[in-house]
């Protein structure tokens, strides 16, 4: 087990005449034993900048340091790491037995019989005991993911590097995988770098997230803290589902004018002193339906069971709103919401910078 710390890693590509910089100067720090969730959009750089953790990638320029060593000029199977891809890339050929154990048979010079016992104590750890005699295309997807997880585990390694292991399984699977994964790593206590794309899932399983965008690390920090405290609209905006809603507004000593009816005054002039206008987030939880506020007119309520999604007209914006599911307006008819200033997000309109957030 150890820490992983990336200085400065930096990662180009040439493509044609083009310089791609897929990975800009990240530093990151992965403690040891802590699971942690690199998340972005497509193409941001999340992919690239594992493969240099693995050793699949040679870096640019920056540094990769496992505990005190660096390991920046290490060949992949010379750092220790196990890998788990969104693809399985299980040998067809072979039993689950044979999967699961055929990197140690590589890499040790242990007994048939000693490799043999450890496949069992994984398989079992992982619920595919029954399954050691199959191929892998006699497996589920699920199954096949378990298979590749397992042959990650028994080789022990200092970290394991996952790059969206559960985005080929269905929505109930993956969530059920998703418990599993975080259980196993609990137990098994060996740092973890985690990629995904999908938000839900970054907030769901990491100890600590990583916020990624067009090559740049934006932020670290627990769930919590990059839903409640971003630290820019790109964060503010890619955590939390449904998204935050975001608009221009002017500002005018104490009022925000935005779209529409929009109209806000605020007790704390402070973030917004020296600005003539900001963006506003407020998130859809936030929003609360009363009798005399904003003015919005209903275009779809989604029921959600537990609660309703209400999307409307802000002067030519949509706005999203989490709603009781008593509340049921028509499309067409006009509410009125109001919110909280504690929970009221305004960004630098020029640089995105946050300027309040969550308290
Ligand atoms: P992500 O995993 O976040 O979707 P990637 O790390 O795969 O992003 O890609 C980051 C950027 O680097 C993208 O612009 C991608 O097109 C580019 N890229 C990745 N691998 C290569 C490569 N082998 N050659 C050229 N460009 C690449
Ligand atoms: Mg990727």
């Amino acid at each position: 087990m150890s820490t992983i710390t990336l200085d400065t890693l930096r990662k180009e590509f040439d493509s044609g005449d083009e310089r791609i910089v897929a990975v800009d100067d990240i530093d990151l720090e992965i403690r040891d034993g802590e699971f942690l969730v690199l998340v972005g959009p497509s193409g941001c750089g999340k992919t690239t900048t594992l493969r240099c953790v693995a050793g699949l990638e040679d870096v640019t320029s920056g540094t990769i340091r496992f505990g005190d060593d660096d390991v920046t000029d290490l060949r992949a199977r010379e750092r220790d790491v196990a890998m788990v891809f969104q693809n399985y890339a299980l040998y067809p050929h072979m039993n689950v037995r044979k999967n699961i154990g055929f990197g140690l048979k590589l890499s040790t010079q242990q007994s048939s019989a000693d490799i043999d016992r450890q496949v069992e104590e994984v398989a079992e750890m992982l619920g595919i005991e029954d399954l050691l005699g199959q191929k892998p295309k006699e497996l589920s997807g699920g199954q096949q993911q378990r298979v590749a997880l397992g042959r990650a585990i028994i080789r022990d390694p200092e970290a394991f590097l996952m790059d969206e292991p559960l985005s080929n399984l269905d929505a109930k699977l993956r969530s059920q995988m998703r418990t599993e994964l975080q259980t196993l790593q609990h137990d098994l206590d060996v740092t973890t770098v985690y990629v995904t794309h999908d938000q839900t899932e970054a907030m769901a399983m990491g100890d600590r997230i990583a916020v990624m965008n067009d090559g740049t690390l934006q932020q670290v920090g627990t769930a919590e803290a990059v839903y409640r405290s971003p630290v820019n609209e790109f964060v503010a905006d890619f955590i939390g589902s449904p998204s935050i809603n975001l608009f221009d507004a002017t500002v005018d000593g104490n009022r925000l004018d935005g779209p529409g009816d929009f109209g806000y005054r605020l007790a704390d002039t402070t973030p917004v002193e020296g600005y003539e206008s900001v963006r506003v987030g407020v998130r859809p939880e936030d929003i609360e339906l009363v009798a005399d506020g904003i003015d919005i007119e209903t275009k779809v309520l989604e029921p959600m069971g537990n609660e309703n999604y209400l999307y409307a007209d802000l002067g030519g914006h949509e706005l999203t709103a989490r709603v009781a599911s008593t509340a049921r307006p028509s499309p067409g008819d006009v509410v009125s919401f109001t919110f909280d200033e504690d929970a009221l997000y305004l960004f630098d309109p020029e640089t995105g910078e946050a300027l309040k957030t969550k308290t």
